[in-house]
């Protein structure tokens, strides 16, 4: 299959090398996600956000991949200035190129991360871009539910929630409340010989490498899944939907 799209990538983290290589195994388009581990200040997270849009742009442009770009603030760096940040989104949302909110969403699941997502969800739901959810290896149960209940609050439209790291554990959570089912496969956890397993499960899904630094990454995992996917029988449809229409019908790419 061609025509590959990686739904999530933390693409400041991508060496040159990483773009061209996903170039060559048939990826065209890329939805880039910031995470700048541990800021500190709202001025450390806007200047991520410049980088995403200048050297990332042009580093996607120079191997013939369309970049996009999310914009906001990951659990894992809450700088002590938030809202600093939260009252700049909205500029941000009009500059060309950005497509949505994300990475956002709980971590640890405390106070203060819930309401960082509260406020950046409101801005998903007032401009009506997606948002890019994040979940974490720990107690996902609870915190999918605590992401889900302040969505709900804030009258979020579901289907234009990402909900990413899906696994069996919470594939159902996210089904019930109508949102899109983030695929990101690992070589432990969520492979693909366990997408494979249960396709139909996570058909409305859209796979990804959430290529970053904080753990081993492979920024060839979706082409590397599609091949695995391909040769072991998987309906093409299908193969095509999870690794290219359905990411490109929620972010309108
Ligand atoms: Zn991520």
């Amino acid at each position: 299959m061609k025509e590959i799209v990686d739904s999530h990538v933390h693409v400041s983290l991508l060496p040159f090398e990483g773009w061209e290589s996903m170039a060559l195994a048939g990826v065209r388009k890329i939805i880039g996600y910031s995470l700048f581990f541990g800021a500190k200040h709202a001025e450390t997270l806007f200047d991520h956000f410049h980088q995403m849009l200048t050297l990332s742009m042009s580093n996607a442009a120079k191997n013939g991949i369309k970049l996009y770009v999310a914009i906001g603030i990951h659990p894992m760096g809450i700088p002590d200035d938030w809202p600093r940040v939260i009252g700049a989104l909205p500029s941000y949302l009009k500059m060309s190129g950005v497509i949505g909110l994300g990475e956002i969403g709980l971590h640890e699941g405390n106070k203060r991360e819930q309401e960082v997502l509260h406020e950046q969800l409101k801005i998903a739901k007032e401009y009506r871009v997606p948002a890019i959810i994040h979940t974490p290896p720990q107690n996902r149960v609870e915190i999918t539910e605590k992401t889900i209940e302040i969505a709900a609050s804030v009258g979020m439209e579901p289907g234009k929630m990402i909900i990413d790291h899906a696994n069996l554990d919470i594939i159902d959570l996210i089904e019930d409340f109508g949102a899109v089912p983030g695929l990101t496969i690992r070589q432990e956890g969520f492979t693909s010989q366990l997408l494979l397993n249960h396709l139909e499960r996570f058909q409305r899904g859209v796979l990804n490498s959430d290529y970053s630094n904080l753990k081993p990454n492979d920024p060839l995992s979706v082409p590397k899944t599609v091949r695995y996917l391909e040769l072991n029988g998987a309906s093409p449809e299908v193969i095509a939907r999870i690794a290219r229409y359905n990411a490109e019908e929620v972010f309108g790419v």
